[in-house]
């Protein structure tokens, strides 16, 4: 896992930000222009400088997947946020999209794929617990 990325300050995603898109104003090539900004995206368009279109994207704040790991300062293992292009030669990119990143890697799930994996993550969660219970003298 690359340290530089887990330095980073984040603040998680909340219920509360996934509301209606606003009209917001960008400059692509030196021109303002206005843009349809999801209420989900961090991003401040206003100070942002883009050279094409395809710079303009939309970002949402951060959840976090940590672990407390022995031996090691950082505890974040996984991290996940949501993307936008407001153009893209990658038509899935034209949607949101879920990043999920791990460090070294980052990989893209459409948001059908995310609540798969979220899923998964609750099985994953359960089976965790009955490793635990079961290592403390529990039964399986
Ligand atoms: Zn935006």
């Amino acid at each position: 896992m690359a340290d530089a990325k887990l330095s980073g300050t984040r603040v998680s995603a909340t219920s509360n930000t996934l509301t209606t898109p606003r009209l917001v104003s960008t400059v692509v090539s030196g021109a303002e222009i206005a843009i349809q900004c999801p209420s989900w995206c961090v991003i401040d368009h206003a100070e942002s400088s883009n050279l094409y279109l395809e710079d303009v994207r939309h970002e949402s704040d951060y959840a976090d997947l940590n672990a407390k790991v022995i031996g090691k300062a950082d505890n974040l293992q996984l991290f996940a946020r949501l993307g936008q292009s407001l153009v893209s030669t990658q038509a899935h990119r034209m949607a949101p999209y879920l990043v999920l990143d791990g460090g070294d890697d980052a990989e893209e799930l459409t948001l059908d794929g995310a609540d798969e994996f979220a899923d998964n993550l609750v099985a994953f969660a359960a089976q965790i617990r009955e490793l635990t219970r079961a290592a403390r003298g529990g039964t399986r």
